[in-house]
């Protein structure tokens, strides 16, 4: 990990000019990724601090995979049997999906090709709720552009008539994550079709579904049905979560036409790989399965929430593989004793703790630290 250098630092006498980003750079958040539990011993340990599913890639994903050996040849720039297979599935034209390096990478693409610093200086602003997913503030920083972040409600939802209300002439996008991560409420139908009605169709709505597999809530937003409704709707999705191939790096965007057609220009060449694209296309072809081991962690979210309910805690909507703990300033001491139980969790302090659905032991575990913390 490089250091944080900050511009004012960058001069020293002795040795000139230093080499020097670009100042947005310099004030970029560090991302913190989820940490690997400690070990200790006589005592499993699980990593419950980045949202992955315990079981991996479906049997039948490794074996479309496995005798893959054209390494020395690009992939296809276009991804085009992907992009197909999604179209297939979702019922999009496939002309209208763009794929990257994990959502991310479509993310970066998206802001990069909508909002940035304009020849005169000024910023273009990208609008979100705040706390919401790590990676926003870097992606809006890199790209040149200004973050403006709409606190959440107490109960950790998106605060959509004071993001309405933040909407500027130089709001270029407004990212909407639902489930929320890391507090986990879903963004309901009707609010949202309120909110689009007041954000100008020229402000692009990228609606980040990373999660959406998870969903049971009937009420919760389907991006896909916005996007066929608002021209200025973008739909997020990955591989990376339910389908259980994050370190394959494999996501995508879909967006209309007018959108697309920049998207394709920004996109970074070759940046889904062969092996990721069969994986992908593999799991698509498998999705019955996917959506069952989905359903073995929904059935584990819902014990979790019922135990920690009954427990006396007070927790928002939890509709992704993770369970948000606001524990305020209490989170740092939460996250040490999870650490002390072989449990590692996300702490975002001083708000809360983020703790993703793993093996039904891990778990249990986790309820009865929960306890624990709580008679302490
Ligand atoms: C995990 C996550 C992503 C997905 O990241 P990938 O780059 O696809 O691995 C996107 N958005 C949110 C909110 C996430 O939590």
């Amino acid at each position: 990990m490089s250091s944080h250098v900050s511009p004012s630092e960058g001069v020293s006498a002795d040795h000139g000019q230093e080499i020097l980003p670009r100042p947005a750079v310099g004030l970029l958040p560090k991302y913190t990724a989820g940490k690997p539990p400690r070990v200790l011993e006589g005592l499993t340990s699980y990593k419950l601090s980045s949202n992955e599913v315990a079981l991996g890639p479906l049997p039948q994903v490794r074996e479309a995979v496995a005798g893959f050996d054209g390494f020395n040849r690009y992939p296809d720039p276009l991804v085009t049997q992907l992009r197909e297979r999604i179209a297939q599935a979702f019922g999009v034209p496939a002309e209208d999906v763009v794929t990257g390096a994990g959502s991310l990478g479509a993310l970066i693409q998206i802001i990069g090709a909508f909002a940035g610093q304009n020849p005169d200086g000024s910023q273009d602003e990208v609008l979100y709720a705040w706390r919401s997913f790590e990676a926003y503030p870097i992606c809006v920083g890199l790209a040149g552009a200004r973050s403006v972040q709409i606190p959440l409600l107490p109960d950790g939802r998106h605060d959509l008539d004071a993001m309405a209300a933040a909407i500027t002439d130089s709001t270029k996008v407004i990212l909407l994550c639902t489930p929320n991560n890391p507090t986990g409420p879903v963004l309901r139908t009707q609010e949202t079709h309120d909110f689009l009605a007041k954000v100008p169709s020229n402000v692009l709505v990228v609606i980040d579904e990373a999660y959406v597999e998870f969903v049971r809530d009937p009420d919760a937003v389907k991006g896909l049905e916005f996007l066929e409704r608002y021209p200025n709707v973008v739909v997020l999705r990955t591989f990376s979560k339910a389908h259980g191939l994050a370190g394959l790096r494999v996501g995508y965007s879909v967006s209309h036409p007018e959108v697309t057609q920049y998207l394709r220009l920004s996109a970074t060449p070759f940046a889904v790989s062969q092996v990721a694209e069969r994986a992908a296309i593999a799991s698509l072809d498998h999705l019955p399965e996917v959506l069952e081991r989905v359903d073995g962690v929904v059935a584990e979210r819902e014990r979790v929430v019922a135990a920690l309910e009954a427990q006396g805690w007070e927790i928002p909507q939890a509709q992704g593989n993770f369970v948000w703990l606001p524990l305020g300033e209490e989170t740092a001491r939460f996250a040490e004793l999870a650490g002390t139980h072989g449990l590692s969790v996300r702490a975002f302090a001083p708000e809360g703790v983020r703790v993703s659905i793993g093996e039904p032991e891990a778990n249990t575990r986790f309820i009865e630290l929960c306890e624990e913390f709580r008679r302490a």
